[in-house]
Parts: structure tokens; sequence; C-alpha cells
């Protein structure tokens, strides 16, 4: 089980300098969207899954963190084709996750979920209120702002907090099974969290 201490101790709470890394990635902001423009002029060239159907194949959804360091596909042995892979800052289930999850298993024929949190996740640095002071601060108040940035402070619990908010969901089928897992950033290892 890692919790927020855990992960700020371990020295990964970079994320926390904000203003200094956004300015400096602001300024290269047009090169890595030209460089993958180039790269999808190649990757079409070689490009043979124009007749895969959207549902997928495995009938499997995940749900994970948006953190660069996790291929999602690799780690599970997915093609494309076949799971409906769901990112967000921190693996949460928001609304517009419940939103998809619902489309998902009642439209597209997916009967499982998995949900997958990591350690060392960027969102384990931070509380909802000191995000929300931070840019507050930094910019005003917005007239549209997140209800919640879904912080994490004990991961195993998040992973189980976040299976039970599927579960619970009147709206999402009683037969599908959802499991929930954190996956280990530094060996690629994933870990079932019982009790959800
Ligand atoms: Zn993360």
């Amino acid at each position: 089980m890692q919790t927020r201490r855990d992960s700020v101790s371990a020295g990964h709470d970079r994320w926390r300098g904000g203003c200094t890394i956004r300015w400096v990635e602001r300024c290269r902001a047009e090169v890595p969207i030209d460089k993958a423009i180039k790269d999808n002029a190649i990757f079409c060239q070689s490009f043979h899954d124009g007749d895969l159907t959207a549902p997928p194949a495995r009938h499997l959804m995940v749900i994970t963190c948006m953190d660069a360091r996790i291929n999602v596909e690799a780690a599970l042995g997915l093609k494309p084709g076949e799971a409906h892979i769901l990112r967000n800052a921190g693996g949460s289930v928001t609304e517009d996750v419940l939103r998809s999850a619902i489309i998902s298993t009642n439209l597209m024929g997916t009967t499982q979920i998995m949900v997958i949190n990591h350690t060392r996740c960027g969102m384990m640095n931070s509380t909802d209120n000191e995000l929300r002071r931070q840019f507050t601060k930094q910019y005003g108040k917005a007239v549209v702002a997140p209800n919640s940035f879904h912080t994490i402070d004990d991961l195993s619990l998040h992973a189980r907090e976040q299976v039970a908010k599927l579960r619970d969901h009147p709206w999402i089928p009683e037969d599908t099974v959802i499991r929930g897992f954190t996956y280990d950033v530094q060996t690629g290892r994933l870990h079932e969290v019982k009790g959800g």
C-alpha cells in the first residue's frame, strides 16, 4: 500500500514546481506536435487497421492514469481494436469516465473493466485543496473549474473506491466484472487490489 507521504518522500513532487516548468513547456509547445504530424505521415504508410470494428474485440475497458510512463497496450498485451482505454490524471472514475463506462458496457459489448492506479502517481503529491488554492492564486477564480481534482492519499484505497463507483452505478449492468489493480512503474507489474 503506497500513501501520499511515501510518494512525496520518494522525491516525486517535481510537479508542485508548476510555474517554471509550465513556461518552458509553452515555449516548446509547437515542436512535439510538429514531430507527431511528421510521424503520422510515416505511420500511414504501413497502416492496416482500417477494417477494425468500434466495439472492443476483447470486451474490455481499462481505466488508468495519463502518466506517460505507463504503456497500457504493451503492459496488458493489447492490440488496436481490443479494448477501450480511458486515461486521466490519477486514473479516477470521474463523471466523464462513468459516462463512457455506461456507453461501453451497454452499447459496445464491454463485459469486464479494469481500474489501474499506479505507484508514484503525480496525483499523490497534493491535496484537492492545495491544488485549488495554487491555481486560484496563480490565475484567479475560474468560471468553470473541476468539482474535484481526485487527488490520491492511499493508492490501494483509491483503487477500491474507483471500483466501487462503477459497481454501484445503476446504469452499469450488474454482471459486469470490475476489478481494481495497482501498477508498479518501476517493475511494470500489476497487483490486484482485493476487497473492492
Ligand atoms: Zn498517475
